[in-house]
């Protein structure tokens, strides 16, 4: 330091360019803050109202994503617009809002985003031209897509994939057979993305992703799963028989895929693995729908919490509630400070060196869990009963700790990324 400058013009001249730019902030931007109120508005006014009613009747909530299309939260456009932001966090804090709604119709307006990703992610910038509007339809007739990399043998085991790919170069087209298992929008997608094996000896490495366009023959839905909680959400097997689709169907292109086998048969290191690629990029994201159904319990429990009267006074006076609302309220802010930063680092492509996109989806379940069953304690016998939201959002919350990488895969892959180990 030099003995003549002000503490000022040290600060000035150790952030260089930087200081009309401050390093690191917190605060949300006018456009983001005006994002989160438009979000909220909708999933107070039109996703909260219909909650109860489509997770009783367990069917896709097709008005609603209409009307979230209407407003553009649905669409193409809207995903782009919210991509755009550089910081990374108008995603986050729109899926925020939406879940806080209900998580069931936020899944059915959100899991297209998954299929998107993956497209988004390992397609050419024509094969996003195509198929990513594709993906939404339009104000007026609105699409769905669905995202297909597991089966029956294949969940936490990716590499187990046994949906097969074979290229029939006479016809420049690709044959898919296979049965897909657990797809969010499975069978009623206009585009359904899906990760088959070009390669079976190579296992996950032998991997690559396809669309299967509207319509295809041989692409149907198997079985609807019936649900514990997402129940709006429609999830299915999906069945591939003999399914052609034309060659250019294959994401990244062939060239692309031809490349990459050889590097990984002369055993190099292929830069990417088809399905987890898709995941590595949406976790955080998937982090946030979490903690908008962790707030939206821990919001109902404060407020029952003071109204409601035990011994004389309101039950929000005994410490033990106190401090689990105090606990909620702490763990909250620590899971989103998490996705927040994820979502930062993966928009900004910093390396996630220490696995913090999968620090961030495994926090934000566990809090989400855990908050919601503490919710249902404030509330008592209420909170039990179908009366009450707490209990469907308990419902709906156990499903973070499970898709898109249990909490244990999520162990597995942090604890192999901070030692360096390969942990099993
Ligand atoms: C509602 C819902 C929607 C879904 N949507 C989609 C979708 O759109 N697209 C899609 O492709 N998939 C989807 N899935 C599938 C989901 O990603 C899988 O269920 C998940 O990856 C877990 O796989 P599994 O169910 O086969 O469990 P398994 O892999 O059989 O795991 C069972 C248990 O064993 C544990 N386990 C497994 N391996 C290990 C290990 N090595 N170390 C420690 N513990 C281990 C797991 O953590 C888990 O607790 C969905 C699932 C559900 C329930």
């Amino acid at each position: 330091m030099n003995p003549t400058q002000t503490p000022e013009e040290v600060v000035q001249e150790q952030a260089g360019d930087a200081t009309d730019k401050p390093l690191f902030s917190l605060e949300l931007t006018q456009d983001q803050k005006d994002v989160k109120e438009w979000a909220h508005g909708f999933a107070e006014g039109v996703i909260r109202p219909a909650a109860h009613e489509w997770d009783e009747k367990e069917e896709f909530p097709w008005p609603v994503v209409q009307e979230a299309a209407k407003i553009g939260l649905y669409g193409f456009e809207g995903v782009a617009q919210f991509f755009a932001d550089e910081s990374g966090l108008t995603l986050p804090i729109v899926n925020e809002e939406i879940f806080w709604g209900d998580a069931g119709i936020g899944m059915a307006i959100m899991g297209t985003g998954l299929a998107v990703a993956s497209i988004f992610g390992q397609g050419t910038p024509e094969q996003m031209g195509e198929w990513i509007p594709q993906c939404y339809g339009t104000e007026d007739d609105v699409k769905v897509a669905a995202f297909c990399a597991s089966e029956p043998d294949a969940g936490s085991d990716v590499s187990a994939v046994r949906t097969v790919a074979k290229y029939d170069e006479a016809n420049d087209e690709w044959v898919i057979n296979g049965q897909k298992a657990w797809a969010t929008n499975g069978g009623i997608a206009n585009v359904h993305v899906v990760i088959a094996s070009v390669d079976r000896e190579l296992g996950s490495r032998g991997h690559a992703a396809f669309i299967i366009p509207p319509n295809t023959p041989g692409c149907s839905q198997g079985s609807k799963v019936k649900k514990h909680g997402i129940r709006a959400s429609h999830t299915a097997d999906v069945h591939l028989d003999d399914c052609r689709i034309p060659g250019n169907c294959l994401l990244g292109g062939k060239e692309k895929l031809d490349e990459r086998l050889a590097r990984v048969r002369e055993g190099k290191r292929a830069k990417s693995q088809a399905a987890m690629a898709t995941f590595e990029a949406s976790r955080p994201i998937v982090g946030s729908q979490a903690i908008g159904i962790a707030r939206a319990a821990y919001e109902y429990a404060l407020d029952y919490a003071k109204e409601r009267r035990q011994f004389g006074k309101a039950i929000i006076e005994n410490q033990s509630i106190a401090f689990d609302l105090a606990n909620m309220a702490l763990e909250i802010d620590a899971a989103r400070l998490l996705v927040w930063r994820a979502s930062w680092m993966g928009r900004n492509q910093v390396p996630f060196n220490h696995a913090e996109g999968s620090m961030s989806k495994l926090k934000s379940g566990q809090v989400a869990t855990w908050v919601t069953e503490r919710a249902i304690q404030i509330l008592g016998g209420n909170g039990y009963t179908r009366e009450f939201p707490v209990e469907r959002m308990h419902r709906d919350a156990k499903i973070y700790d499970i898709f898109e990488g249990t909490a244990e895969i999520q162990q597995l892959v942090i604890s192999r990324a901070i030692s360096g180990v390969h942990i099993k």
